[in-house]
């Protein structure tokens, strides 16, 4: 069994995808060419935002929102504690700190109930500005945007959606991708919207902002290409890499979004009675993973170590709180990679639900082409290590 089928994605779109793939090599145009101007005019419309602009990956579009805002030393960034690297990683990049927030047991989002007190700890402390809270839609996920923004707007934060797992994922009637002053997605191929590479985008309604990204991800044009009126980056997206994005969007549109969903829904019915994820009332989740909870540490690797018995892939996502992340060991205001140096002021039990969460989650299979015995299989397979 796959953990997620792309090679069975590509045996279903081959056709359409051969002949893009081909049309873009024989252009002649291979990176930001006419494919590429095309897919972010209908992301753009898919997400319902005024600005798309495509990058090399889904960690230089967080890195392309933080040098638009001019986010640099001096400057806080609260990020949830339970994340990819990449979420914070962008931070110290551009010279600020990230500070840690703790996550809810059941989403798995940002806690907006810890920002505040995350945010006041900072204000007390003096040394930080607050600036930037980064929301990510993990696990496919929305992140509860009205909560967040009550909080950004009473300390004047800008809102960064990390959408990279969120892509597809809706509240009411908005999609991802739509919730931040800016978000970013990914397209790494295991993301909801992967391509057969690295890729990224940045969404904004904000044309300013728009415009400045446009350079930053061009060496800092001005002008023209050769007009450099900023210190930059290399960041854009192949066309190859679009005409694959275009093959996929359509798909995902028109009946992959549906389908996870349908496993999904699959997966929560055969293991009621376990902590399976919750979807809150008015969102829906485009799955980039299926994540189940467990009593405990030993009981998660008993359940792992069985499926792997069986064939069946599952992946810890994830094992370590990033102020656990010895890359964050310097980061003066957080718990150090030995576990040591809480800074004065601060509770001494940094982000207690994402700590727990790394020891107690299993992400199962799961992609818009898996069979729905394949799904029976799964659960099977925990109950019986269950047992
Ligand atoms: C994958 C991911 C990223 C980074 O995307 P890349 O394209 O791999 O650089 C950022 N944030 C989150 C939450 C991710 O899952």
């Amino acid at each position: 069994m796959e953990f997620r089928d792309l090679k069975k994605q590509y045996q279903v779109l081959r056709e359409e995808m051969d002949r893009a793939v081909l049309d873009a090599m024989a252009s002649g145009a291979y990176i930001m060419g006419p494919q590429v101007r095309e897919l972010e005019r209908q992301l753009a419309e898919y997400v319902g935002v005024k600005h798309c602009l495509t990058c090399a990956n889904g960690t230089d579009a967080l890195t392309l929102a933080l040098k638009a805002w001019g986010i640099g030393p001096g400057d806080a960034v609260f990020v949830p504690d339970f994340t990819f690297f990449s979420s914070a990683e962008v931070v110290p990049l551009e010279g600020a700190e990230p500070v840690f927030v703790d996550v809810c047991e059941e989403t798995f989002n940002i806690d907006a109930s810890d920002l505040e007190r995350a945010v006041q700890e900072v204000l007390a402390e003096g040394r930080l500005r607050p600036r930037v809270v980064v929301a990510v839609d993990l696990f496919g996920l929305p992140a509860d945007y009205q909560a967040v923004r009550t909080v950004a707007d009473r300390y004047g934060l800008l809102v960064l959606e990390d959408g990279a797992q969120g892509f597809g994922g809706t509240i009411g009637s908005k999609r991802a991708c739509s919730f931040g002053d800016i978000a970013t997605t990914s397209f790494f191929p295991a993301k909801p919207l992967g391509c057969y590479g690295d890729g990224g985008a940045v969404f904004t309604d904000n044309d300013e902002w728009a415009e400045l990204i446009a350079s930053y991800r061009v060496h800092g044009k001005g002008t023209f290409k050769y007009d450099n009126v900023r210190i930059g980056m290399n960041s854009r997206l192949d066309t190859v890499q679009a005409a694959v994005l275009q093959v996929k969007l359509k798909a995902f549109a028109d009946y992959e979004l549906d389908a996870v969903n349908e496993v999904a829904a699959r997966y929560t019915e055969l293991l009621q009675g376990l902590a399976t994820p919750v979807i809150p009332a008015g969102f829906r989740s485009s799955w980039a993973q299926y994540t189940v909870r467990f009593a405990s540490r030993e009981e998660r690797d008993a359940v792992q170590a069985a499926l792997k018995a069986e064939g069946i892939p599952a992946m810890v996502y994830y094992p370590k709180p990033l102020h656990r992340q010895t890359a964050f060991d310097k980061t003066p205001d957080q718990v150090g990679g030995d576990g040591k140096g809480v800074i004065p002021g601060s509770t001494g039990n940094l982000c207690p639900v994402a700590t727990s969460l790394c020891e107690r989650v299993l992400s199962l299979p799961m992609h818009p082409y898996m069979g729905l015995e394949e799904v029976e299989t799964v659960c099977n397979a925990i109950r019986s290590a269950l047992r």
